[in-house]
């Protein structure tokens, strides 16, 4: 019965965000569209929808912001205030493909707040990427840039496109469109986009290039670019590297020798693959099983780094690594391990699989990986979730210094990136920590309350 209710109350809660999706119509691009005298190919659809299409990534963001904000008597008005996006942009892309079609491509960009600073957040190219998508991640920025205590604000960026299925060239055109008609709000006082899910140096390059044709050499207009264009050194290994320093941090107050524990990583991208790294060559750590889109491998006795790597630039995929045993993600979340690092896409640790997770650990490398119905369950069960918002603050904290040695004009050494981002992973945990200690929350939410009191005290004192 109770199940009943709670089903009916999530239901009705999705409907109410679908409604306000509707009328909060999206922001017109500014300039016209140039008739093209050829056909254009509709917008690119998931052709299947992922068995978590259902889970709105938005609502769970949103559940997460009214328990905090609860817990500190926000008042309603300024809970309004920052709970929703400042501004959300839609956009259509016309991009010519190598076959002479045009297609039609849409993409989003969604700006959340800038109490704090310039908007902050990457960029996402995958064929499930929709708006109520793009403001999730866009909010979590928000919360994320303030638990870091980053001068930022929060944004996120998406197109809805297979890129596995694009050439190097329709890649490039897709994202000089993307940019285009996403220019007139972003800027490095404005808004800075970075990479994620899909997107790497290369494509922050693209961008930072056709914003430069019309605003001038503009390298801090985006972050995660390739080193040679104003990038920062440790830039493209930092949310790796954060979250192995969230690990370090945790295991210690929940009392995991980080030399006897097995560790489990989903998703071998950028966060993934470096994450299982430093977890390996400089921390001693055993890393049991890694996986990517294709599927997961398992050695009991650990994978290395290096064998894993080599077997993925020569297949595309870590499946098939000899001395391996195969599986599926699915089983890699619920392997017998002591830490799970889910570091590729959202709504993976989920109602109907939280129960069956074994790891005593769960640190959050990717965004929004748990729903609350699964952090309900991790609660009851003990099992500590080291949060996004803090967990994968590497990446954006190493962005923020990238930005400021484009502002200045100077570069850093590596091992000073290296310092800033430990001096700063370090007292953010103790931070979030002190924060679910006072108010008897869990992680999430004392991050979350550190956060949405930073973001209220920032909009409150700028003036509503
Ligand atoms: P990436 O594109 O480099 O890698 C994504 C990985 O996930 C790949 O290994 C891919 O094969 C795998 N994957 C894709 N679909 C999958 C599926 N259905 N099941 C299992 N694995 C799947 O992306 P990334 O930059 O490593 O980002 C990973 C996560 O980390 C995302 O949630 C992203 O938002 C988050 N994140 C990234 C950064 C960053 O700096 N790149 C910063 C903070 C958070």
């Amino acid at each position: 019965m109770a199940k009943k209710s709670k089903k009916k109350t999530a239901q009705r809660s999705r409907q109410r965000t679908v409604k306000k999706v509707k009328k909060r119509s999206a922001v017109k691009p500014a300039r016209r569209k140039k008739v093209v005298p050829i056909a254009i190919v509709p917008a690119q659809k998931p052709s299947t929808p992922s068995p978590t299409a259902h889970y709105n990534p938005y609502e769970v963001v949103l559940h997460n912001f009214e328990l905090a904000s609860k817990r500190i008597n926000l008042s309603d008005e300024l809970a309004m205030l920052i709970r929703t996006p400042d501004r959300e942009l839609r956009v259509e892309l016309p991009v010519l493909m190598d076959d002479g079609k045009l297609h039609s491509i849409i993409g989003y960009r969604v700006q959340h707040n800038n109490a704090r600073g310039p908007y902050k957040g990457g960029i996402r190219y995958h064929q499930e990427v929709d708006l109520d998508e793009v403001r999730a991640l866009a909010s979590l920025m928000t919360w994320k840039t303030s638990v870091v205590d980053i001068p930022f604000g929060g944004a996120k960026g998406g197109v809805t496109i297979d890129p596995t299925k694009l050439s190097l060239g329709e890649l490039e055109r897709l994202t000089r469109a993307f940019t285009n008609k996403i220019d007139l709000i972003i800027g490095p006082s404005e808004d800075i986009p970075a990479p994620d899910v899909n997107t790497n140096a290369q494509t922050m390059a693209w961008m930072m290039d056709e914003y430069s044709k019309v605003h001038g050499y503009s390298p801090a207009v985006v972050t995660g670019k390739p080193v040679e264009l104003g990038g920062s050194l440790g830039r493209e290994e930092a949310t790796g590297r954060g979250v192995c320093i969230a690990l370090r941090e945790s295991a210690r107050t929940h009392h995991l020798d980080l030399k006897k524990v097995t560790v489990a990583v989903q998703g071998f991208g950028n966060v993934g693959s470096h994450t299982a790294r430093i977890l390996e060559q400089e921390m001693g750590v055993k890393v049991v099983a890694v996986s990517d889109v294709k599927g997961g491998i398992y050695n009991p006795r650990g994978i290395r780094f290096s064998d894993a790597s080599t077997q993925f630039k020569n297949t595309g995929s870590v499946v098939g690594l000899k001395g391996a045993v195969k599986l599926t993600n699915e089983e890699l979340l619920e392997l017998k391990c002591d830490v799970l690092i889910p570091a590729a896409l959202g709504n993976q640790l989920r109602f109907d699989n939280a129960n069956r997770v074994q790891a005593k650990l769960i640190v959050e490398a990717a965004n929004g990986p748990t729903t609350y119905e699964a952090d309900e369950i991790f609660a009851s069960r003990k099992i500590p979730v080291i949060p996004d918002i803090y967990a994968n603050a590497g990446g954006v904290t190493v962005s923020y210094f990238e930005w400021v040695q484009n502002v200045q004009r100077f570069r850093w050494e590596y091992a000073r990136v290296v310092n800033e981002l430990e001096k700063i992973m370090i007292s953010s945990y103790a931070a979030v920590l002190q924060m679910s200690e006072k108010h008897k929350v869990p992680l999430r939410i004392g991050a979350f309350i550190l956060a949405v009191e930073r973001v209220a005290r920032a909009a409150k004192l700028r003036g509503v």
